[in-house]
Parts: structure tokens; sequence; C-alpha cells
């Protein structure tokens, strides 16, 4: 059978054998990249509107391969999502960045309040609550410092579930934001029950909110919709001085992107904050 495959078949099996082969190669990677200490935590600062001030910083995971080199996010964390390796990652994702957090506040820096990305396969784990619970105990970070940022597809998996989880984190003390708001499944129905604070208005419609008038409306509704549940607003991607005057008139209250600071390694944002201290 094999002589009769077309052309286009075998180059399409080809392609698949390649992709295949190079996830194969990530995964066995990943799997050893907490015990090499591949893993690292970056900081990116957000603005309060009003005073101008860092208020909080979003930890992003990066991956630095000693063979692989440097990974994004974006392409390592479905994987590890997929296989389930999200779990330790992320546990040591929260355990560093509140360790972290500790730190700062030990060197007297501003108060601040620490976000941490929650994915599908976390949330899932039934003793997630658990965990976090005597993470914040080992690491003596107080709860309401603590923020957690879930998306809606992440949500969706198990809606019932997912409230239930998030109103023991919300009874606790913790924060919860939902990310990339405005992209996926956007079930304006669910809004109302989600135990959350802050709604993040997701970088696609900030990005030409200044010279694309339908994508001004959309924002304007998310920000309109957000203020009538009395949420939070954090505006992401910001990168031009016009996105930020735009979104600040609008009245967001925290606002994330390039044009204030990348994310930052650890040494880097600590000498940001440390400059907030003196002036
Ligand atoms: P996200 O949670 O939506 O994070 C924001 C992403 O936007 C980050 O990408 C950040 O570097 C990038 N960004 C920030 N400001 C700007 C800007 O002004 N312009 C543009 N174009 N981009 C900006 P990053 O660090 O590559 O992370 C990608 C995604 O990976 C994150 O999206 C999040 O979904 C996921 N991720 C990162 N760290 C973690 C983690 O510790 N756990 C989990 N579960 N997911 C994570
Ligand atoms: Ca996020
Ligand atoms: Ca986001
Ligand atoms: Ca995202």
């Amino acid at each position: 059978a094999r002589r009769h495959t077309p052309n286009s078949y075998q180059f399409y099996s080809a392609q698949m054998n390649a992709q295949l082969q190079e996830r194969l190669t990530l995964e066995s990677h990943l799997s050893r990249a907490l015990e090499r200490n591949e893993l690292q935590l970056h900081y990116q600062p957000r603005i309060e509107s009003h005073s101008g001030k860092i208020v909080s910083v979003e930890a992003l995971l990066r991956w630095n391969s000693r063979e692989l080199g440097a990974i994004s996010p974006a392409k390592f964390i479905p994987i590890a999502e997929a296989n389930g390796l999200i779990v330790p990652i992320g546990e040591w994702v929260l355990r560093t960045a509140c360790t972290q957090h500790r730190l700062w506040q030990q060197a007297g820096l501003p108060p601040l309040r620490m976000a941490v990305n929650l994915s599908a396969r976390q949330l899932a784990q039934p003793n997630l609550v658990e965990r976090i619970t005597s993470i914040l105990e080992e690491t003596q970070i107080q709860p309401q410092d603590l923020e957690l940022e879930v998306t809606e597809s992440l949500m969706m998996d198990n809606v019932q579930q997912s409230i239930l989880k998030l109103q023991q984190f919300r009874e606790m003390g913790i924060k919860l934001a939902l990310d990339d708001f405005g992209t996926g499944y956007s079930s304006l129905n669910y809004l109302r029950s989600f135990p959350i604070d802050t709604l993040k208005i997701d970088r696609s419609f900030i990005r030409d909110v200044v010279s694309n008038a339908h994508n001004a409306a959309v924002t304007n509704a998310i920000i309109t919709l957000a203020k009538s549940l009395r949420l939070n607003i954090t505006a992401e991607g910001v990168e031009t001085a016009e996105q930020c005057e735009y979104i600040k008139a609008q009245g967001c209250h925290e606002i994330q992107g390039y044009y204030f600071s990348p994310p930052l390694p650890k040494e880097a944002m600590t000498e940001l904050l440390a400059k907030q201290t003196v002036t």
C-alpha cells in the first residue's frame, strides 16, 4: 500500500514527523528543566493609572535550555500543559514568585501584589487550594498580596468546579484576575458568577485602540462592563504613550506593557523598585 501513497501525503507525513520529533525533544528536555535549574521567572511591572507607581508585578516563566537555548513560553507551556509537567512547574512558579515577594518586602521595597498565571491543569488539581495555602505559610506572604490569573477558557473546562475553587481562594483573601479578556469564550453570562476582582483586557484590543474605531468601541464596552460589575481593570500590552493616555482616560486602573517596561529578571526588577522607593 505504501507505494501508492500520493506525494502530498508523504510530504505532509514528513512534516508531521518533524513536528512530532521537535515536540518529543522539547518534552524530554523540559522534563529535566526544573532539576537542572533552567527555569527562571521574569517580572513585569504594572503601573497604577492615578499615581504612576508600580503596584503589582506579573511573574512570567522563562526557560533557558542548556542544549536548546531560550524557548518561548508560548511554545513550551502548551506542551507542559498537555503532558502534566505544568503541575510541578506551576508549583515552582508559585513558590519562587512568593519567595521573591517576601525578599522584596523584607528589603523594605514598596508594597506590591504578585500576579501568577494558573493553567487549566493546575486548577483541575484536587489539592491546589492546600498546595497554595502551604506555599503562603512557607513564604509568609499575605494572601491579599497574591493575585492568580486565570483565563476564560481555563474556567470553561469545568465551570462549576472552577467557580468553587476560585471562591475558596477568594475566601482566603487571594485576589483573582480574568486574563486575556475578550478573546476566546467571552462568556458574558458567566462573568457575573466568576468570583473575580480584576479584568485584564487582552492586548489585541489595546494594539490599535488609537487608530481603529472598532477596537476602541470594544475596549470601551469592556471597560464599561467591568465598571458596572465593580471590577478593577488592567490593560496589558500597552506599548505607546497614545495607548496609555487613551486607556487612562477611559478609567483603566492598572497598566502593563512595554511602554513602561518589558518583563525583567529579578535583579533589574529589584533596581526598578528601589528607584521608586527613593523618589
Ligand atoms: P500572558 O499571561 O497574557 O502574559 C503576557 C504576555 O505578553 C507575556 O508574554 C509578556 O511578555 C507579553 N507582553 C507584555 N507587555 C507586552 C507589550 O507591550 N507588547 C507585547 N507585544 N507583548 C507584551 P510571555 O512572557 O511570552 O508569556 C506568554 C504566555 O505564556 C503568557 O501570556 C501566559 O499565558 C503564559 N505564561 C507565562 N508564564 C507562565 C506561568 O508561569 N504559568 C502559566 N501557566 N503560564 C505562563
Ligand atoms: Ca497573564
Ligand atoms: Ca494576558
Ligand atoms: Ca495570553
